[in-house]
């Protein structure tokens, strides 16, 4: 249990560090001897829980809110496209898509974004196109480009809803990133952060179906995937599936879960009866070619899977693995030097114990 416990929480500590400019470290040795030096820094960012949550303290500026850029993508489906940046002071964190969904008696909200002001602006915008209330906020995983706007959509008729695993993400890796906001997205931009962990959970293999008034939505639960804790919500009304980072389009996907397993979820993904998804990072796919981005992960993944378990049969260490693993995809995606070395490293600490 303790071992499982451990392996849970050092993949959160192998991926997506969020200081700025800081690229994804290429380990020397394979991944279980990693445990022990990830295990410490869990404990330094456990004793920074405390003071955490006083680093960033609520601004009037808050109240203050231009509404967010959104497009309509499909009857009542509104959504934000972020940068495909890392993220910086000068992106303020607006590197991740933000979605909401119109009933006719309440608004769900997936994802809220980098910071509490893309949350304020989301409601802004929420606002502009409906007088119904927001009455719940969907996370659809730990990650922070995905959490801070959160800190500003709290109300008593707010209901935050994610896996039943996000509690435990929040408490182990929250704290980390929340002391890491101001330096990745500025001061400014992280005035007024909050964690705000869900407190209504879904299982797995038990969706919860949420009435909007007119349309319901189902959020659905996944094994590790694309993390540990990942959701995602699928509107009757529309056929529109929004996926979280389960889907990246053109930005290269980032690894927190387990490789084979989200391989596993797109493949089951794939059969939907869809007639759009909504990603995590990159634009609507919406018609007939709705799968074209899934299918677009699968081949990454796939390629990522055979490259790394062929060098692992060679005895390849974990630095030639980097530096050769499917680079034949580099020509597909955004942002690859960036996270793909990262990605290869959590893929082989994953498959070198097949
Ligand atoms: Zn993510």
């Amino acid at each position: 249990m303790i071992a499982r416990l451990t392996s849970y929480m050092a993949s959160f500590f192998t991926r997506r560090r969020p200081r700025r400019n800081q690229r994804p470290r290429q380990h020397k040795r394979p991944g279980r001897r990693l445990f022990l030096a990830h295990s410490l820094k869990l404990f330094t960012a456990a004793l920074g829980l405390l003071a955490a949550r006083s680093v960033l303290k609520p601004s009037p500026a808050l109240a203050i809110s231009t509404p967010l850029s959104i497009q309509q993508v499909a009857d009542g489906i509104y959504l934000h496209v972020g940068r495909h940046e890392r993220p910086s002071p000068q992106n303020r964190g607006d590197i991740a898509n933000i979605a909401f969904i119109v009933g006719d008696e309440r608004v769900l909200v997936f994802d809220s974004g980098y910071a509490p002001y893309l949350g304020s602006s989301l409601k802004a915008a929420v606002a502009s196109i409906t007088d119904k209330p927001i009455a719940y906020v969907i996370t659809s995983h730990i990650h922070p480009d995905h959490i801070f706007g959160n800190s500003a959509l709290q109300a008593p008729d707010v209901t935050f809803i994610g896996h039943k695993d996000l509690p435990t993400a929040f408490k182990h890796v929250g704290p980390y990133y929340l002391r890491g906001l101001a330096d990745n997205i500025g001061t400014q931009a992280a005035t007024g952060a909050q964690l705000v962990p869900p407190s209504l959970l879904v299982d797995l293999n038990k969706p919860l179906v949420l009435d909007l008034g007119g349309r319901s939505v189902r959020i659905e639960a996944w094994k590790p995937a694309h993390t540990h804790a990942d959701v995602t919500a699928f509107d009757d009304k529309s056929g529109v599936l929004l996926t979280g980072d389960l889907v990246f389009v053109s930005h290269v996907p980032t690894f927190d879960g387990s490789t084979l397993g989200w391989i596993g979820a797109l493949k089951a993904m794939r059969t939907y009866q869809c007639k759009g998804i909504l990603p995590g990072h990159g634009k609507a796919s919406i018609g007939n070619q709705w799968t074209q981005p899934i299918d677009a992960m699968l081949t990454y993944l796939t390629t990522v899977v055979t490259d790394v378990r062929a060098l692992i049969a060679r005895n390849a260490t974990i630095d030639e693995a980097v530096k050769q693993a499917a680079q034949s995809q580099k020509k597909n995606w955004l942002l690859f030097d960036d996270y793909h070395p990262g990605n290869v490293t959590f893929a082989f600490a994953e498959l070198e114990w097949e």
